[in-house]
């Protein structure tokens, strides 16, 4: 896609902070830089998100998720991930080229990476009933 900026990174026309690559994928830093190792990963094939994106491209795209995650914690000194993925507008997609979010966690660290929600007040064995796959 032209007008990618993660297509960009992997035709190298912008340079990135490179974490790892093989031949389906890439992982680098994200150039928010706010914790350290904030990863993002990216198949090398430009999908939009996890909703055009095939099972077989996706699996590697996990593989390499799992990768640079058992990394951080066995090598890097951290204790845990948090693992994020924004799909669509609404879902607060910026960049419209699949990627994971690898946010490398360490005990005691204090970061706040999942929002705090307000309650849902439907009771859930009715949103079952509206979102169950029958
Ligand atoms: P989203 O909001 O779509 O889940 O995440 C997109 C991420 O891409 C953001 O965290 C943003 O900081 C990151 N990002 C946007 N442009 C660039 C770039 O040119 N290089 C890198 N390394 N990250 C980028
Ligand atoms: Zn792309």
């Amino acid at each position: 896609m032209n007008d990618c900026i993660f297509c960009k990174i992997i035709n190298k026309e912008i340079p990135c902070a490179k974490i790892y690559e093989d031949e389906h994928t890439l992982a680098f830093l994200d150039i928010s830089n706010d914790c350290f190792g904030h990863t993002l990963v990216i198949p090398k094939q430009h999908y939009t998100n996890v909703l055009d994106c095939p099972e077989s491209v996706l699996s590697k795209v996990i593989s390499t998720v799992k990768k640079v995650s058992k990394h951080y914690v066995e090598n890097c000194g951290f204790d845990g991930i948090n693992i994020l993925n924004a799909n669509e507008k609404a879902g607060e997609q910026s960049v419209f080229h699949l990627h994971f979010h690898i946010l490398p966690r360490k005990n005691g660290d204090n970061l706040k990476t999942f929002p705090i929600l307000p309650k849902n007040t439907k009771p859930l064995d009715e949103i079952a009933n509206d979102l169950k796959i029958k």
